[in-house]
């Protein structure tokens, strides 16, 4: 029997080179054929009569083929395949282009359905470029698939076209056994939602564009509800740890803040006593900090660290990058030399090449990797600051009671217990262990508790819309930091029109001249067309027709050699190996590049006060809170910053998008901006979350989110364990396992 999760190589007719075609669309079982939505709908449901056709209409036609006749035209060459076609009411033309292989099977005295637009040469209507289908008299409406109809248009790929793909959607929609619908009767029926089968059905072949979206908008639903039911079941597997709560005394941080060099903002002090709050409960913290690059972010983390480092268990500060890694060492033993300035915390920096340990009033000293990791793992280090790589996968602590990571959204019960314990090999002498000793992992594993879970703080530059942050993080907690620093000087912001290119790198020679640094950043690293490229966001149409988008390599050999031969330039981009782009990115931190041209990878978070001007080529490509986080790396010191936006682009739309740039009050309010203008896609596409496109698309949609949470909650009120709904149990697994929303 055909399933869901039968494997089209198995079926005969979908296998060799056809198989090969359909996975390049990800295509391997009947459901994976069966969940390739279409992108939109043709309308050729009109049947009209000949004498009755429009111009510019799109229509079917039901006639009888009477001639056919092929010519190349004189000025372009091109194959013409020219028909007559008739019904009781007249003749009309039908033309072909480059599609020989018709001829074969457009044979006159045949009838036939003929769907497309209906165009004029002179006063001579004719249908160009029609889909053409035999359907046998008298045949059922929905006997016809790609005519008389609404006709699904698929996301295709070379040798499986839209028409082939609906022709085997529709026989596996038939050759299909049972195809259980895992949301249970009662919500669909309360939330007005066809049946899984039905709404296959109707995806693919509506009668109605309303039937389309109810279909659609079931499947949004699906995914949005599993999304719900696995961030409830992270929360409740969150509650159910036990942690040793830090005792913070109102005193000590009071006296901490009493001690900064500055006032802490209001949203600052409000995402501190959060975190102290969450710290102070018997259940791990799971929260996410959220503020613009320089809003203060680590600062607040690193007041939780001292505080906890204060009742002597300790912290793990985790980067991204070495870069980064060592900006929050600097930040946090400088803080803390002010702070506690008679019982300063053993910190210590972990990299691949280095190894610092640090005891306050400035004593600092190398030690070797060896010798830090035993401090940490008998206690003496407090806080452990390196990159992901080398905390999570070697570093055992004594006491860890709180993770702080960079950028990384979350950290599973799995990941947080292998910072705390190895992770016992199983042993089938070993009396077996009651199952409240158990914890389960996200992949559904069952581990036991040896040691209390740390709490967990997530700290966030990337400006994503508060809905968008309630669903893909609707497991944690959030923090946001809304102002940013006072006595930050204003960073002029410009859009240059292309005839003042020339004078704005006069400008730029002169800052350079003052000793400032320059950062360039282009959407692409090399043309599109070489390599397939990097899209790091979808530009409007135009734009993306008559604008080739800046590439970091040919920018860095223009300006190296014919703008700024004098200056030294360096270039960074995603490809590089990650020692090359340390290499260079420390060159242009220590001061010794002018010019860094770069794509976005240039490190979120980055801190190079000295660097004044932020140059964005072809800024139409960037989303306007990317544009936002990339201003966000200059203004940082003591210099006057410059921003200056660089586009072809005269579109209305592309002007109106970066004039909301320069009126922007933060990047959160930009990235709802951008979530209007431009939907979700931007924001996740890149991560490449797995969520399929319907789902990514809903995610701006208030009134689904609302709903699915809700039908989430009932379910989870019913049966914790979602026993009573295996379908939905099993497919959770399978959710949680595919998409990956780091
Ligand atoms: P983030 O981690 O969000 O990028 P940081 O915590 O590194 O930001 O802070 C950026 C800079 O602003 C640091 O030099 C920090 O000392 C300073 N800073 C933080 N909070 C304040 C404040 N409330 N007032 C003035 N300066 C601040
Ligand atoms: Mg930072």
């Amino acid at each position: 029997m055909i399933t869901f999760t039968t494997e089209l190589t198995r079926i005969p007719g979908t296998t060799g080179r056809f198989a090969d075609r359909l996975l390049r669309l990800r295509i391997r079982t009947v459901g994976d054929l069966l969940m390739h939505f279409p992108t939109r709908y043709e309308d050729f449901s009109a049947v009209v009569p000949v004498a009755e056709l429009q111009t510019h209409q799109t229509a079917t036609v039901r006639g009888v083929i009477r001639s056919i006749s092929t010519r190349r035209t004189w000025r372009k060459h091109m194959l013409l395949l020219e028909a007559l076609i008739a019904d009781e009411t007249g003749t009309i033309k039908a033309l072909w282009f480059n599609q020989p292989f018709l001829a074969r099977v457009l044979r006159p005295g045949l009838q036939a359905n003929f769907a497309g637009k209906v165009l004029a040469n002179d006063d001579e209507l004719y249908l160009s470029n029609p889909a053409y289908e035999f359907v046998p008299r008298n045949a059922a409406s929905q006997a016809v698939n790609h005519t008389a109809r609404l006709v699904p248009i698929y996301p295709e790929t070379r040798g499986l076209t839209s028409r082939g793909i609906r022709f085997l959607v529709k026989l596996f929609l038939r050759a299909v056994g049972s195809v259980p619908d895992f949301v249970p009767p009662d919500i669909r029926s309360s939330y007005n939602l066809p049946e899984l089968r039905e709404a296959l059905a109707n995806i693919h072949f509506p009668k109605s564009m309303n039937e389309a979206e109810d279909a659609k908008r079931r499947f949004a639903f699906a995914h949005l509800l599993l999304l719900q039911l696995a961030n409830g079941r992270m929360r409740r597997a969150l509650a159910r740890e036990e942690t040793v709560p830090i005792r913070v005394q109102a005193s000590e941080l009071e006296t901490l803040i009493a001690r900064l060099p500055f006032r802490l903002m209001p949203s600052q002090e409000t995402c501190l006593r959060e975190i102290v709050a969450d710290l102070e409960k018997p259940h791990p913290m799971n929260r996410l900090l959220q503020g613009d690059v320089g809003s203060g972010k680590t600062v607040v983390a690193a007041l939780a660290a001292l505080l906890v480092s204060s009742q002597k268990k300790q912290t793990a500060f985790m980067a991204p990058t070495e870069v980064l890694a060592r900006q929050h060492y600097r930040t946090i033993t400088t803080l803390t030399d002010r702070l506690t300035p008679d019982s300063a915390p053993h910190i210590g920096l972990l990299l691949a090449a280095e190894t610092r340990a640090f005891y306050g009033a400035n004593l600092e000293e190398r030690v070797s990797k060896h010798a830090l990791r035993s401090r940490v793992a008998d206690g003496t280090c407090t806080i452990a600051i390196g990159t992901h790589a080398l905390i999570q996968a070697h570093t055992r602590f004594k006491d860890l009671a709180l993770v702080v990571i960079d950028e990384q959204h979350r950290f599973g019960v799995d990941q947080r217990a292998a910072l705390v314990t190895r992770r016992p090999t199983p042993d089938a002498t070993a009396p077996a262990i009651q199952e409240k000793n158990m914890r389960q992992t996200r992949t559904g594993e069952s581990i036991p508790k040896t040691a209390p879970l740390p709490h967990f703080l997530s700290m966030s530059a990337t400006p994503i819309p508060r809905t968008l942050s309630l669903t893909l993080f609707g497991d944690l907690d959030l923090s946001t930091i809304t102002e940013l620093p006072a006595g930050r000087k204003t960073i002029v912001t410009k859009v240059v029109a292309p005839e003042n290119r020339s004078k704005a790198y006069a400008f730029i020679d002169q800052e350079i001249e003052k000793g400032r640094q320059v950062f360039v950043i282009c959407p692409r690293i090399e043309p599109a067309l070489a390599n397939g490229g990097e899209t790091l966001s979808q530009p409007t149409r135009t734009d993306m027709l008559l604008h080739e988008a800046k590439t970091v390599k040919a920018e860095y050999e223009r300006l190296s050699k014919k703008v700024f031969p004098n200056r030294a330039v360096g270039m960074l981009h995603g490809k590089m190996k990650s020692a090359e782009k340390e290499r260079v990115m420390a060159a242009f931190t220590s001061g010794a590049t002018n010019i860094l041209v770069s794509t976005s990878v240039i490190e979120v978070g980055v801190d190079v006060p000295n660097a004044s001007v932020m140059v964005i080529e072809s800024a139409e490509r960037f989303g306007l809170a990317q544009l936002y986080q990339f201003r966000g790396r200059i203004g940082r010191g003591e210099h006057q910053s410059f921003c200056l936006l660089f586009t072809e682009s005269t579109s209305d739309a592309t002007k109106e998008r970066l004039e909301a740039l320069l009126a922007a009050k933060n990047g959160f309010a930009l990235a709802e901006l951008d979530l209007k203008l431009r939907g979700p896609g931007q924001f996740i596409g890149e991560r490449q979350t797995g969520l399929p496109d319907l789902a990514m698309k809903s995610l701006g949609d208030i009134a689904l989110i609302r709903d699915t949470k809700n039908a989430a909650e009932l379910l989870f009120s019913r049966d914790v364990e979602l026993q009573k709904y295996p379908l939905l149990q099993a497919e959770l697994a399978r959710f949680t396992t595919a998409v990956h929303l780091e």
